[in-house]
């Protein structure tokens, strides 16, 4: 059975942190086509029920899409119109998924900076890319630990279009 340290409900004492593993019960199994039957469990402390797919990064998903081969395509350039023909779903499946794993990257790079030494030198540098086309030019800008090479932050900013244009 799976184990969950904490409620997902907002409001609940449990929120946070739960007291132990029975701090909840198991209320059974709902059927769903993409992921078959998901048990389902009620909290002790504020009643509300949940679901594994409450902790999932499939949360409210109805199509299991394969999230290693995406991200392995996705970091190869393969465009989203791609993408989409390549997993037979459609593109905004493809946008919500890539979002989906975004903020979880997000979340797990936050975590993982907590652990950085404070004392550890960073250097800071950028590079100017552009996005859609070189008529939209952008920077990144990155600081990065010497000896570990944990990136500790990345920013991106549009910039105006340098240069003048001449006709053809
Ligand atoms: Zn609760």
């Amino acid at each position: 059975m799976a184990t969950f340290s904490f409620c997902p409900h907002p409001g609940c004492l449990w929120h946070q942190e739960a007291p132990g593993e029975d701090w909840y019960i198991s209320v059974g199994y709902h059927q769903t086509k993409a992921f078959g039957p998901v048990p389902r469990f009620r909290c002790r402390s504020c009643g509300k029920t949940f679901s594994t797919q409450t902790f999932s990064i499939d949360y409210y998903a109805k199509r299991k899409v394969d999230y290693d081969r995406l991200l392995l395509l996705h970091s190869s350039s393969q465009s989203g119109r791609s993408l989409s023909r390549s997993f037979g779903v459609s593109c905004g499946t493809i946008i919500n998924r890539l979002d989906r794993l975004s903020r979880q990257a997000a979340a797990l790079q936050a975590r993982l900076r907590r652990e950085t030494r404070p004392d550890e030198p960073v250097c800071i540098d950028g590079f100017v890319s552009f996005t859609r086309s070189q008529f939209f030019p952008s920077e990144i800008t990155i600081s990065i630990t010497r000896d570990s090479r944990f990136i500790l932050d990345l920013t991106h900013a549009t910039h105006r279009r340098s240069g003048s244009m001449t006709e053809i």
